[in-house]
């Protein structure tokens, strides 16, 4: 425990020993900290962190933890207040330093045993694993070998349950490595010249699923990611639209999402492309709003159909009031401008309940479905219907 108010220290001290800590260590300064975790056999399991102290302070002793490879968790205890509190966790949190939580002073037993309570033993944890580095090489002959490919994740009403369209999520199917996500390719092929290739064989095949879903009665509006680096050229338009006039699949049942990913310098030519797409009666939608550089510039100077709040606003909304909020001026801003309001990252049932109650128009997210092959969509369409019906039938 590192408090510089010898008072806390005894307290606290007192609420661990009635809690059953049989080895606990009290510091009144950083410095006296850092001494005992010299050696890796006797780090601490659990650090019990007050933020606001002379000297060492609790933001930098988090930083020496780091350089110290402390592999134990984190309590904050201290006196600020609930953003102060969560932003440090959030610091800890990004050093990947395990943070069970925070509690306000004076700390109760109660909410001392609870945090503790959340503590494993750094053995049970997952393993982190190193991600592998591609590099444009590879991804250029994954490209060119069929070996992408497109998983689709549902999109609901939050109102009625009934699903209304997919989102497409492109995965490198590798020979060796196994399923690869997006986040380990994207940017990849955004700095690598690459991008125009991926997104073409993205949306050839999304193109080919909605006419297949299409002809089998299954009305489903497919949206695809964008990134800005493919609206440099016109070629573009005509490509979307050549696709939709050889597939059948009409402009109006295939929506693009956009992220500015990075700052662009020009945005005559996106803003060109963005808008004749409209014109042609392509749904356009602005994604991750609130993060990143989708931002409000975006949405007076594109025509947008739909917004999308990012998942970091809405899971865990509900029992946030930072988020609550956030959550609540991006819903409103979207009512405002008349846009579909879509929630991504609905998660748990509190999610799904939180942002049915807040009246936001569509939900997206691990609590409806993960992304699944094309091909298992219709399947999995008849069973959460299902489900959805007999879950009405017990709460009305
Ligand atoms: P995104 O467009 O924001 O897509 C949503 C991501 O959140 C997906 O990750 C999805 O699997 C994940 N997700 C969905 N529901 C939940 C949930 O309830 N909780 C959590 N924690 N996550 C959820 P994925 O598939 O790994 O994609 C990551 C990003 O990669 C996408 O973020 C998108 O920006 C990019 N991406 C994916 N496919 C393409 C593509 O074809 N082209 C481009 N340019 N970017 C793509
Ligand atoms: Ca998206
Ligand atoms: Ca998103």
């Amino acid at each position: 425990m590192l408090d510089d108010e010898p008072f806390i220290l005894k307290l606290i001290g007192h609420i661990l020993a009635d809690l059953g800590c049989t080895s606990v260590t009290t510091c009144e300064s950083g410095a006296a900290a850092l001494a005992q975790i010299g050696k890796p056999e006797e780090s601490p399991e659990l650090i019990l962190l007050d933020l606001n102290m002379p000297e060492m302070d609790g933001l930098e002793f988090v930083r020496h933890l780091v350089g110290r490879n402390f592999t134990g968790s984190l309590i904050l205890v201290s006196g600020e207040d609930e953003r102060m509190q969560q932003a440090a966790e959030k610091l800890a949190m990004a050093h990947n330093i395990t943070v069970l939580g925070h509690l306000h002073k004076p700390a109760t037993p109660r909410g001392l045993t609870e945090l503790i309570g959340k503590w494993a033993a750094p053995t049970q944890r997952l393993p982190q694993t190193e991600k592998k580095v591609y590099d444009a090489e590879e991804l250029r002959a994954a490209i060119d070998n069929g070996e992408l490919v497109n998983y689709y994740q549902p999109k609901v009403l939050a109102a009625s349950g009934r699903v209304v369209g997919v989102e497409t999520l492109v995965r490198w199917q590798h020979p060796v490595d196994g399923l690869v996500f997006p986040d380990q390719f994207i940017s990849l092929a955004e700095t690598s010249g690459l991008i125009n290739d991926l997104t073409r064989t993205v949306l050839t095949e999304a193109f080919a699923q909605a006419k297949a879903w299409q002809d089998s009665g299954l009305s489903l509006l497919v949206a695809v990611n964008i990134s800005m680096e493919d609206l440099a050229s016109m070629d573009f338009v005509d490509f979307v639209v050549e696709l939709s006039a050889k597939t059948g699949v009409p402009p109006q049942m295939m929506s693009l999402e956009v992220t500015e990913s990075r700052l662009m310098v020009d945005l005559r030519a996106p803003l060109e492309i963005l808008t004749r797409l409209r014109l042609k009666r392509f749904k356009l939608s602005i994604d991750d709003f609130g993060i990143g550089n989708s931002s409000l510039a975006q949405l007076r100077d594109i025509p947008f159909d739909e917004l999308k709040i990012d998942q970091s606003f809405v899971h865990g909304a509900c029992t946030n009031e930072k988020l609550w909020s956030m959550f609540d001026s991006c819903l409103n801003l979207a009512k405002q401008l008349k846009l579909e309001v879509v929630a991504e990252g609905v998660e748990d049932q509190a999610d799904w309940d939180f942002v049915r109650n807040r009246g936001c128009d569509i939900a997206q997210g691990y609590f409806i479905a993960k992304a699944m092959p094309g091909a298992d969509i219709s399947e999995w369409i008849k069973t959460w219907n299902q489900s959805y019906a007999e879950s009405k039938k017990r709460t009305p």
